[in-house]
Order: structure tokens, then C-alpha cells, then sequence
């Protein structure tokens, strides 16, 4: 038996299924937004107990949040080995992150086939700064690598965006690899770790990442707050993310129409409004408890689960799991898989009200990649992690070969 590893809210909460009855409900859906841990619902607790306004107030209230929200700076770029002048902007998520360092990009931006659309469309949807050029991968990431270099060396690039796994079917990239092969041409990396950093440790500064964003919910923590961490002089040298109270420093009106305004650098800039002090908050509870647990301890668990849910898998007739490279090697709790005579929604449904289990069906925001893999009408994707015991998996296999039988 291999238990779960943390304790997450709601673990123990009961569904209904179609026979009558309920049963304990298995949520197989950590990579769209994982369960929240209780160390981080404790933290979330406490910060609303003394709860105020950032940045503005002199009360004991206000004060003891601004520190905590600051201090969720640092907990993050400690999570994420980040350089001790890189900004640590809180974001309304990753898709929000990526869109701002989008803005903040001048020149052209090298990009992925098989990406999320959030790490796709902020970038192809550029005029004014610069150009999209995206990149088809190969049926290997070593082909992959060389196919981003041909690319890079035919034609200066600022930015070489990439995923560090991907959200359909796990497989990690070798960021370390991907961040050296952009400098070697003159271009940043920005890594979309959606789908790493609640699996794997990440070192911005031995990897070389210029520009790391991920988001709270799939990291154990609420919706509504990501990240953006990363070099502060294209960030400083852009406009402000959204105008407004926070990222001006001063302000004159000039006349009816128009003012002057001096905009702050640093994180500030791009956090204009009153900020989502305790998703930062929730974050850092989460770095600083996964940090705790340790990434050796959180890898074994999860190869042990992915063995388990991978031999499983491969013993029901017609299950076919996605795989966008020949040759990878690492991958994190994920299992992308069709099952031939049944749409994946239809899946999806079995699963749900057969057997308690949620799990994701449809295309995962990532469309051109579920085209190349062939499966254009989508798939279903399992994913699991810290809240992940060996039953949860058991119950998925047994409910697929009820489907199959
Ligand atoms: N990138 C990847 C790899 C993802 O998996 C996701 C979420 N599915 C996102 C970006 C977007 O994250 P969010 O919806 O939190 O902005």
C-alpha cells in the first residue's frame, strides 16, 4: 500500500454515484487544480485573522500583512532557487503571468508546437513588440533541441518560451539543456512550470531560467494567484501591467485629459489594485510545505504511484497512453490515454458516476498538440499527487476494465 503524503482538504468528502449510495471521492484531476493542503488552508486561516490592506496603513493589522505578503516573495524565490535581484511579481495565475511577460518581451519569441495555449497565444498574439515563431517538435527531444537551435541560429530571438511539462501528457523537458541552448544564441528562456514545480525542485539560477511562471492552484494552493519571477530590466522597462494605484509613485493631472505619472519599478509596477495577499500568501504556505515534505520524498511516492497507474493501464484492452516523445525519460504524475470505442467524455462520465472519480476529458487547452498526436476529438487525462494513495489508483484501473469488460 502506498499512502497518501500530505493531508489536503476535503480528502475525506463523500459523491454521489449513479447506482445510490456514495462513496469517498477521488480526484484524479491535480493538474488542473490540485487540492489544497491543510498546512496551506492553516496559513490562509491565520493571514485572515489579522487581516488588512497591504501597503497602506499604519494599524498593527495592515502592517502584519504587508510583512506577510513580502515575505511571500521570498519564500518563493527560495522554493525556486531564484537570484537574489530577480522580481517576484504575484500574477493572477500563469496564464496571467505569461501575458505580462509578453508585454514586457521586445523581438521575436520562439515557441513550441506542443504548448499550452497560454504559453501559445500571448505569444502569437503579439504585433507591436515583436513576432511569434513557432517551432514543430520532433518525435524525439533530442530532434527537438536541434530543431529549436536550427531555429534560433537562423534568425535572432529574444525569448525562447517553453514548457517544463507538459499539461497532456507529463513529460518533462530538460530545461537546463533548453535554457544554455537559448543563450548560446542571445535569447532568454521563460519556462511555463505549471505542471514541474508541484513535482520536481527547480534551481533558476543552475538551470539558467530567465523568467520561471507557474500558478497557486496547481501548487496545493486556492485559485486567483501565480507567479512571475525573473529578470527585473525588461519587467522595469516595460509599462505597467494595468495603470492604477500601487504601480505609480507619483501623480500630477496635467489637465482635464491627461496626467503625469512616474510608475514604480520592481515587482509594484505590475501589481497595480489592491493585491491577492493571501493567494501570495497560500503560495508561499505551499512552497515552504513542499519544501518540508522534500522533492526526493515527493518523487518516490510519485514513481510509485506512476508505475503502478502505468502497469494498470497498460492491462486493460484499449487503453492507449499519449506520449508526444520517443525518447523521454522523466515524467510527472500525469497519464494522458484514449480508450478505443469510447469518447473521452463518455470516459470521463463512467468514471465520475461509476466509481466517485474525477478526472479531465477534452483537449487541455493545448489543441495543436492533441492534432499532432492524433487524437483531435481529445483524450482523458489522470493526474495525482501528494493527497495520492495507492486505492485512488486501484479504483481508476478497476472502473476502466469495467468499461472494457
Ligand atoms: N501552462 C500549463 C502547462 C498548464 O497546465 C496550465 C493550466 N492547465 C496553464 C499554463 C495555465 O494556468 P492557469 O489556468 O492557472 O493560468
Amino acid at each position: 500500500p502506498i499512502p497518501p503524503l500530505a493531508e489536503v482538504v476535503g480528502a475525506t468528502a463523500h459523491v454521489p454515484l449513479c447506482s445510490g449510495g456514495s462513496v469517498r471521492y477521488v480526484n484524479l484531476d491535480y493538474a488542473a487544480s490540485a487540492p489544497a493542503l491543510a498546512a496551506v488552508a492553516g496559513a490562509v486561516q491565520a493571514a485572515l485573522g489579522q487581516y488588512a490592506s497591504v501597503h497602506r496603513g499604519a494599524g498593527h493589522h495592515s502592517q502584519v500583512t504587508t510583512v506577510r505578503y513580502e515575505s511571500a516573495r521570498e519564500s518563493v524565490r527560495a522554493f525556486v532557487r531564484g537570484r537574489i535581484d530577480d522580481a517576484v511579481v504575484f500574477t493572477r495565475g500563469t496564464t496571467d503571468a505569461i501575458n505580462l511577460a509578453a508585454r514586457a518581451t521586445r523581438g521575436d519569441v520562439v515557441v513550441l508546437d506542443i504548448e499550452h495555449h497560454a504559453n501559445l497565444l500571448p505569444w502569437t498574439a503579439r504585433e507591436r513588440t515583436g513576432g511569434s515563431r513557432v517551432v514543430r517538435a520532433r518525435s524525439t527531444i533530442e530532434g527537438t533541441l536541434a530543431a529549436l537551435e536550427a531555429e534560433l541560429a537562423a534568425a535572432p530571438a529574444a525569448l525562447l518560451a517553453v514548457t517544463a511539462a507538459s499539461n497532456v501528457t507529463g513529460e518533462v523537458l530538460p530545461i537546463g539543456r533548453l535554457a544554455a541552448l537559448a543563450h548560446r544564441h542571445g535569447a532568454r528562456i521563460l519556462v511555463d512550470a505549471a505542471q514541474l514545480v508541484a513535482h520536481r525542485p527547480v534551481s533558476m539560477v543552475s538551470h539558467g531560467i530567465d523568467y520561471l511562471v507557474f500558478s497557486g492552484h496547481k501548487l496545493y494552493a486556492p485559485f486567483g494567484a501565480g507567479v512571475l519571477i525573473g529578470r527585473a530590466d525588461w519587467l522595469d522597462a516595460a509599462d505597467p501591467y494595468l495603470a492604477g494605484g500601487g504601480a505609480s509613485a507619483a501623480v500630477t493631472l496635467d489637465d482635464a485629459a491627461s496626467a503625469s505619472v512616474e510608475w514604480r519599478s520592481g515587482a509594484a509596477r505590475h501589481e497595480a489594485g489592491s493585491p491577492n495577499v493571501l493567494g501570495a500568501i497560500a503560495i508561499a504556505a505551499a512552497c515552504e510545505a513542499l519544501a518540508g515534505i522534500g522533492f526526493e520524498t515527493i518523487g518516490t511516492h510519485e514513481a510509485e504511484l506512476l508505475g503502478r497507474l502505468d502497469a494498470g493501464l497498460a492491462g486493460i484492452a484499449g487503453v492507449e497512453l499519449l506520449r508526444i516523445f520517443d525518447d523521454s525519460t522523466d515524467r510527472v504524475g500525469i497519464a494522458g490515454f484514449v480508450v478505443d470505442g469510447h469518447a473521452p467524455r463518455e470516459v470521463a462520465e463512467h468514471l465520475s458516476d461509476t466509481a466517485g472519480i474525477g478526472v479531465r476529458d477534452g483537449k487541455f487547452c493545448a489543441h495543436p498538440l492533441l492534432q499532432r498526436l492524433g487524437f483531435p476529438d481529445g483524450a482523458v487525462r489522470a493526474s495525482f499527487g501528494l493527497g495520492t494513495g495507492a486505492d485512488d489508483i486501484n479504483r481508476l484501473v478497476e472502473a476502466l476494465h469495467r468499461l472494457q469488460a
